[in-house]
C-alpha cells in the first residue's frame, strides 16, 4: 500500500504506552497491522513504570485529562507496584494503579467482554454470544473500615447529620464470642454515573442490560442501588431503550446467576463492586482465556478507554529478555485498538476507518479459526491442525488474512 492510500484521521486518539510483554507487542501491532494502513494520529502518552516515576505520576493524570478532551483512548497494559517492584525499578514511590487514577479521573464504569472463536469453546455449551460484565468501581468492602471485636462488646452504627444529630442502630452484642464487624459505603453520585455508563453502554451495544443485588436481604443498601437504576432509566433511557428494541431489568443476584448459566449470551450484566470483581473472574475463565478478554472504562461523560484485560505478562517478557521467542497472545491488545479506532471512525464520521477496524478484528478472528494461535490457546482449541507461532509471527499471520479481506 502507498503511504498516499492510508486512512486518514482527523482528530487524534490517546495512545497511552505499557510494561513488559505488553510494551512490546503493542510497537510490533503499530508496526505491522496500523501504520501500513492509517496515517494514525495519537497524542502520546508513556505510562511505562520508568516514566510514571520520573515524572511522579502526573503522565497518568495527563492522559486521563487528555481522554477526557479526545474521547477516545487506547491503553497498554502497565505494572501496577507492590514492594518487590519497588525495589526492581528503584522507584521514588509505590505508585498507585494507573487504571485506578484513570478510573477516578473519568468516573468510568469497566465493562469487559469475550472475543468468541470458533474452536475454543466456552465451557458452558449453550453460550453462543459474548456475556458483557460491568462492575460498579466504587466503595462497598474496597473502601470499609473493619475491625475484630472482642467478647462482651456491643458495636453500633452511629451517623452524625450535619446538624449534629446522631442516629445509632445497633449491629450486634458480642455477649458470648469475639467476633469481627465492617462498615462499608457507597454513595449516590457514584450508583447514578454507574447506572447511565451501563444505560449508555447498552444502547451502543444494542444489547439488553440487568441489574443484580440482593435487595431481599439488603433492604436499604441494595435496595437503593435498585432504585436509582430504576429512577435512572424510566427518567432517561426508557424511550431509547424501546427504540433500540432492547430491555433493562432488576433481578436478584442469585436468579442473575441462574440465568446466565442458561443462558445464549449476548447481554450486559451489571454487577456490585465485589460481584463484578468475582463473576468477571469466573466469566474470563468459562468463555476460555484472558488473552480474549477485552475491557473498555466508559465514562458517563462519554468518554471511552479501550484495554486487554490481561496484565503485562511479566513471565514471558523475562524470557523474551534473555533472547528467547515467546508466544504471548497479542487478540485483546489488538482488540484495544481496533476498539478505539471504530469509536474513533464512528465519533468523526470517519466510515473508512471504522472499516479498517472490523476488518482488523475479523482478520483476527479468522486467523484463529484457521488453526494459527499462541501456545496457551492451543492447549484450549478444539481444531485439529494447528500452529503455534510466536507474537511476532501471529501478527504477520493476522496481517496476510487482512490484506485477503481488504482486497
Ligand atoms: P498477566 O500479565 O495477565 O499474566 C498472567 C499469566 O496469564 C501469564 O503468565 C500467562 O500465563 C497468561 N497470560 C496472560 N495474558 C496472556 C497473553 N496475552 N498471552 C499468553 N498468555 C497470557 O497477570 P500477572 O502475571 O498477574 O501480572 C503481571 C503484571 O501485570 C503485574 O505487574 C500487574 O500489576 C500487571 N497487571 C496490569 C493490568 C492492567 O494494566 N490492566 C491488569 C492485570 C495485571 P503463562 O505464564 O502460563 O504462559
Ligand atoms: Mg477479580
Amino acid at each position: 500500500m502507498s503511504s498516499k492510500s492510508k486512512i486518514r484521521m482527523t482528530t487524534p486518539i490517546v495512545e497511552m504506552d505499557g510494561d513488559e510483554m505488553t510494551r512490546v507487542i503493542w510497537k510490533w501491532i503499530k508496526d505491522i497491522l496500523i501504520f501500513p494502513y492509517v496515517d494514525l494520529k495519537t497524542e502520546y502518552y508513556d505510562l511505562g513504570l520508568k516514566n510514571r516515576d520520573a515524572t511522579a505520576d502526573i503522565v497518568t493524570v495527563e492522559a486521563s485529562e487528555a481522554t477526557k478532551r479526545l474521547g477516545v483512548a487506547v491503553k497498554c497494559a502497565t505494572i501496577t507496584p507492590n514492594a518487590a517492584r519497588v525495589e526492581e525499578y528503584s522507584l521514588k514511590e509505590m505508585w498507585k494503579s494507573p487504571n485506578g487514577t484513570i478510573r477516578a479521573i473519568l468516573d468510568g464504569t469497566v465493562f469487559r467482554t469475550p472475543i468468541i472463536v470458533k474452536g475454543i469453546e466456552p465451557y458452558v455449551p449453550t453460550w453462543k454470544k459474548p456475556i458483557t460484565i460491568a462492575r460498579h468501581a466504587y466503595g462497598d468492602i474496597y473502601k470499609n473500615t473493619e475491625t475484630k471485636v472482642p467478647k462482651g462488646s456491643k458495636a453500633e452504627l452511629v451517623v452524625t447529620d450535619p446538624d449534629g444529630n446522631e442516629k445509632r442502630l445497633l449491629i450486634h452484642e458480642f455477649k458470648d464470642s469475639d467476633g469481627i464487624v465492617q462498615g462499608v459505603h457507597n454513595v449516590d453520585s457514584s450508583i447514578s454515573s454507574f447506572a447511565r455508563s451501563c444505560f449508555n453502554y447498552a444502547l451502543e451495544r444494542r444489547e439488553t442490560i440487568w441489574f443484580a443485588a440482593k435487595d431481599t436481604i439488603s433492604k436499604t443498601y441494595d435496595h437503593r442501588f435498585k432504585d436509582i437504576f430504576a429512577e435512572i432509566f424510566e427518567n432517561e433511557y426508557k424511550k431509547r431503550f424501546e427504540e433500540a428494541g432492547i430491555e433493562y431489568f432488576y433481578t436478584l443476584i442469585d436468579d442473575a446467576v441462574a440465568r446466565v448459566i442458561r443462558s445464549e449470551g449476548g447481554f450486559i450484566w451489571a454487577c456490585k463492586n465485589y460481584d463484578g470483581d468475582v463473576m468477571s473472574d469466573m466469566l474470563a475463565t468459562a468463555y476460555g482465556s484472558l488473552g480474549l478478554m477485552t475491557s473498555v472504562l466508559v465514562s458517563p461523560g462519554g468518554a471511552y478507554e479501550y484495554e486487554a484485560a490481561h496484565g503485562t505478562v511479566t513471565r514471558h517478557y523475562y524470557s523474551y529478555l534473555e533472547g528467547k521467542k515467546e508466544s504471548t497472545n497479542p487478540i485483546a491488545t489488538i482488540f484495544a485498538w481496533t476498539g478505539a479506532l471504530k469509536k474513533r471512525g464512528e465519533l468523526d464520521g470517519n466510515t473508512e476507518l471504522a472499516e479498517f477496524a472490523e476488518d482488523l478484528e475479523k482478520a483476527s478472528v479468522l486467523t484463529m479459526e484457521e488453526g494459527v494461535m499462541d501456545k496457551n490457546l492451543s492447549l484450549l482449541s478444539k481444531l485439529e491442525n494447528k500452529k503455534i507461532v510466536y507474537s511476532e509471527e501471529f501478527l504477520y499471520e493476522i496481517r496476510e488474512r487482512l490484506d485477503r479481506i481488504r482486497k
